[in-house]
């Protein structure tokens, strides 16, 4: 077509403009070329004198070797007896740990940019997120579904790279959340038709939100089981023990966001006000904590653990990693800044309380036989920072006082249970898919190594983390 200024001033519709500007800059990617954070893609690779962790609890193991082909795990022995062939590259593994790829629960594409806004960093998050170690994530709740379904066909069809992604439909929620991207549900069957609609666009979980109702949520379960689908919930308006008793199966937020413990709860009103203060005095021996873990695990609940969002409104915890902080965008980074100082200036701080006493009874419910999983949940006011919060999610779940075995199982092969993708990943077993974590550094003995990781496989192939970090830089908030 000849070009003349005429029809394009003639165009009505600025979806038609947006065709013909695409075609114009058809040569720009928006994804980004991907080859140069590649370390190893070779057929076969031999990573030897390893220690392992291998996702399922067990204890680790020194002198370990791991043979990837074709992608996937075809043996896991020790270093000994490991048969290597002339042509398989080999890596070694002295004073490094090998763990499984991560597999993140509460996991999202967008981030704080201020003021109760969201903005989607579909180019920085799945960078971030695999160099961070996550290999498999759950995108539990979206306000751009149609970028996390794209973005997650994108990666799979090897356009661009990121972990493979569960997308959950955007939040179902009632009325009263001041977040202008979130829709509220009118009523039951609106659930349904939302759900019916997402899951056609191909959602793969659905998560409820904190204004829901019973009976909404009763709708959302019983669409969603039909589909052979789960459903999780950061719930507020219902409590944790209607919730189970309506057959939820999942949690978030482990036990930070129970109200069951708030005196005089009207039946579907969030008590937002109330909810800390409940948690404040809660004593965590008194019977109907025991009742409410074991309910939760008799109804096989899985809760997800996020210490991460919560750990940035504590007084006298540390700040975000300094590479971290280096990924975000001057604007952000001071936001980020001002706010943490001013919650370390706080008097009378009472989230110290709080987070103590949640990080005691996740250890409990998992004592008791539940299953835990982990998140990060970037939101909160920008601490919480896509892949590096992987990282220190596992700190947290050691200072909780799991050993780092059970951490990196609760990051790990529980999440791939609950996806039932078990089979396929979560652990380092022979047959599995070659996802895994090289770890600078023996993590039985200092578990800060887990900040120091050198290449992540996804599918057997290996990732620089140093290069992807570095390039990646002052780009959070924006992109
Ligand atoms: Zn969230």
């Amino acid at each position: 077509m000849p070009y003349s200024k005429k029809p394009l001033l003639a165009l009505s519709r600025c979806t038609s403009l947006l065709v013909l500007l695409g075609g114009i800059f058809s040569s720009v990617n928006a994804y980004g070329v991907d080859e140069e954070f590649i370390n190893y893609d070779q057929n076969e690779i031999a990573i030897v004198n390893v220690t392992l962790i291998d996702g399922t609890g067990a204890p680790p193991k020194t002198n370990q070797a791991v043979l990837i082909k074709s992608g996937h795990i075809a043996a896991v022995d020790s270093a000994k007896d490991i048969k290597i062939s002339q042509t398989t590259t080999v890596i070694d593994g002295t004073g490094k740990t090998l763990i499984p790829g991560l597999v993140m629960m509460h996991e999202h594409m967008f981030y704080p940019t201020g003021n109760a806004h969201y903005t989607e960093m579909l180019y920085s998050f799945p960078r971030l997120y695999l160099a961070g170690g996550a290999t498999t994530v759950r995108t539990a709740g979206t306000t751009a579904p149609y970028g996390d379904l794209n973005l997650r066909d994108a990666i799979n069809s090897g356009k661009t790279m990121g972990p493979d992604i569960d997308v959950t439909a955007p939040y179902l929620n009632g009325p009263g959340l001041p977040i202008l991207k979130i829709k509220s549900l009118r009523d039951a069957q609106d659930a349904k038709n939302m759900m019916q609609y997402w899951d056609q666009e191909g959602v793969t979980s659905y998560k409820a939100y904190m204004h829901i109702h019973q009976d909404e949520l009763a709708q959302v379960l019983s669409s969603a089981h039909q589909r052979k689908r789960k459903v999780t919930g950061h719930l507020c308006s219902i409590t944790y023990k209607e919730a189970a008793e309506l057959g939820i199966d999942n949690l978030e937020h482990g036990f930070f966001a129970a109200t069951d413990f708030v005196k005089d709860k009207k039946k579907n009103q969030c008590p937002a006000a109330e909810l800390h203060q409940s948690l404040v005095d809660l004593d965590i021996n008194a019977p109907e904590v025991e009742a409410l873990i074991s309910l939760l695990v008799s109804k096989n609940v899985a809760l997800t653990s996020t210490l991460t969002v919560f750990e940035t409104f504590t007084q006298g915890r540390p700040k975000a990693y300094p590479l971290a902080l280096e990924a975000l965008i001057p604007q952000v980074r001071e936001q980020y800044e001002t706010r943490w100082q001013k919650i370390a200036q706080q008097e009378n701080a009472t989230w110290p309380i709080v987070f103590k006493k949640m990080m005691q009874l996740e250890k409990r419910f998992v004592e008791a036989g539940g299953t835990l999983m982990a998140g990060t949940d970037p939101t909160g006011y920008g601490g919480v920072i896509a892949g590096f919060s992987n990282q220190r999610q596992i700190e947290l779940l050691v200072e909780a006082g799991f050993s780092i075995q059970q951490a990196i199982k609760i990051a790990t092969l529980n999440g791939a249970t609950f996806l039932e993708r078990d089979t396929k990943i979560g652990s380092i077993e022979a047959g599995k898919q070659a996802d895994l974590v090289l770890i600078d550094g023996e993590l039985i003995n200092d578990t800060s190594a887990i900040r120091d990781m050198a290449v992540v496989f996804k599918h057997g192939v290996g990732y620089n983390v140093s290069k992807i970090v570095q390039q990646t830089k002052s780009v959070v908030g924006l992109h």
